[in-house]
């Protein structure tokens, strides 16, 4: 369960970017291709965010689709998962274009 270090690292960065000031809301991008479950970060955030400057903050999670481009048929197409197959020729020669990111897009702290 590689969530609650992902998280711990979420933490992390709220309190860097806060300077003290209670965080209110942070705003996380995770990539379809990731491989991270949204769900289990936001149930280790409650946890991890305890006690910190983040506590309390609302939790908003955008998830982005995977987006690959076969490198036999050069066509680009939406991926659910790394390893599937070309959808257009069948090729396994799929290049990741997005979809793997796991970013903190936003924080907002208190005036
Ligand atoms: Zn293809």
């Amino acid at each position: 369960m590689h969530e609650m270090a992902i998280t711990q690292g979420i933490v992390e960065i709220c309190e860097q970017h806060a300077g003290g000031r209670p965080v209110t809301a942070v705003v996380l991008e995770i990539g379809a291709l990731s491989g991270v479950v949204p769900e289990a970060v936001a149930f280790c955030f409650e946890a991890c965010s305890s006690g910190t400057v983040a506590e309390g903050a609302k939790l908003q999670i955008e998830q982005l689709p995977g987006q690959g481009r076969c490198l036999a048929c050069q066509r680009e197409q939406r991926i659910e998962r790394l390893f599937d197959p070309c959808c257009h020729c069948g090729s396994y020669q799929i290049e990741v274009v997005s979809g793997e990111e796991l970013r903190v897009r936003e924080i907002e702290v208190e005036d």
